[in-house]
């Protein structure tokens, strides 16, 4: 028999800083009425997240979607764009918006990141770009990637929405490819309600990424770019700078959990926990995703329906591949091109984690998994 809960669990949970906190750091604002457009609590939180992140240029905004958007734009992409079909929509939505075509490469069975061993085959004349996911917080093999790009003479842009704070000996991952994407929506391991943020070092975008993210203005009478509206209000850099104080007990808090998941977990039949961080890697811990092996009786779907019905709710992230969504689809993108990222969409489960989760829901969770696995 397992335990009956109460309330119902979700796959993550923001975190929040003490009202009172956040009230007295707004307050000022009643008073200076400068409540966006690159004000004091924006620009204290653009400096500090560049120092943790460790990468020299760093910029916020609205939320990671725009900001990856502007950053293709910036780079003046023409073509086709290889990316990974194991990704978020916002991903290959913010290819398409700017008129460039994603390309679609399968992904490793380990780490569910692009395969580098397959992205040359898929280089010609039209290709200008190589945009791979930090899948779960995942670092790619960016090594491999920096040599194919640099043999093309391509550049790399992250998707780095799951990847804060991680690092690779000691450096920030933002300090791979030329442009990393982080996404501070409220279900990211950091978050500012919803906001996002590049890093980059090369000084001579700086004054192009602030110019698009402001409508291409680049003095208040002068326009040099087409660009748009992505600026970050100065509520959620408030909210922005009381989380960071919080972070690295966050991230404490996410490892203890996802050593109780796996001490919980592993050795069942059929359900294959993700790797564990490689050597030299610092984890954010930001998800914990499980392959349901399908058998008699077991499925993905069953487990996900089974907890659904306990109250606790998981997330089948990523599925479908963007390649069988039906705006994708229409045009003609094919999943069996990737066959390796359609397996796993049919097997993935990300399970509830988030700082404030408690061992023994941990434990409760793990008991219902077991529940049904175990038969
Ligand atoms: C969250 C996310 C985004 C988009 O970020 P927003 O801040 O929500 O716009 C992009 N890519 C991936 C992989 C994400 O998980």
């Amino acid at each position: 028999m397992t335990t009956r809960i109460e309330k119902d669990i979700y796959v993550a949970r923001s975190d929040m800083p003490e009202m009172e906190a956040y009230f007295s750091l707004v307050a000022e604002l009643w008073e200076s009425r400068a409540i966006t457009n690159a004000g004091k609590l924006h620009e204290q939180l653009e400096q500090e997240l560049q120092q943790y992140l460790k990468t020299p240029d760093f910029l916020l905004f609205a939320n990671g979607h725009l900001a990856l958007n502007v950053a293709l734009r910036a780079l003046d992409l023409k073509g086709e764009v290889i990316t990974t079909p194991f990704t978020f929509l916002s991903t290959t939505n913010a290819i398409m918006e700017n008129g460039l075509t994603p390309v679609f490469c399968d992904i490793r069975s380990d780490t569910y990141n692009i395969d580098e061993t397959k992205i040359e085959a898929l280089i010609n004349e039209n290709t200008c770009a190589i945009l791979p996911v930090h899948v779960y917080g995942t670092p790619c093999s960016c090594t491999q990637i920096e040599k194919i790009a640099a043999k093309f003479g391509l550049p790399v842009i992250y998707d780095a929405a799951h990847a804060f704070g991680v690092e690779v000996d000691g450096k920030g991952i933002a300090s791979f490819g030329d442009i990393s994407m982080f996404s501070f929506h409220a279900t990211k391991v950091f978050h500012t309600v919803e906001g996002g943020g590049l890093a980059f070092h090369n000084e001579s975008l700086q004054r192009k990424l602030i110019s698009l993210k402001n409508f291409g203005l680049t003095d208040p009478i002068q326009a040099d770019y087409i660009g748009m509206n992505a600026k970050m209000s100065e509520f959620h850099a408030a909210m922005g700078l009381l989380n960071l104080q919080t972070i690295d007990k966050n991230l404490d808090a996410r490892k203890s959990i996802t050593e109780r998941y796996r001490h919980n977990l592993s050795g069942l039949p059929s359900l294959k926990l993700s790797l564990e961080p490689t050597a030299g890697v610092k984890s954010n811990y930001a998800y914990f995703p499980v392959l349901i092996e399908p058998r008699a009786g077991i499925s993905r779907d069953g487990l996900f329906d089974y907890l659904e019905k306990h109250r606790i709710h998981s997330r089948k992230y990523f599925y479908p591949l963007i390649s069988d969504l039906r705006s994708y689809k229409e045009l003609g993108f094919d999943s069996s091109n990737t066959p390796i990222a359609k397996v796993i969409a049919e097997k993935v489960l990300a399970l509830p984690i988030y700082a404030s989760l408690e061992h023994g829901m941990v434990d409760i969770i793990s008991e219902h998994i077991i529940e049904y696995m175990v038969k």
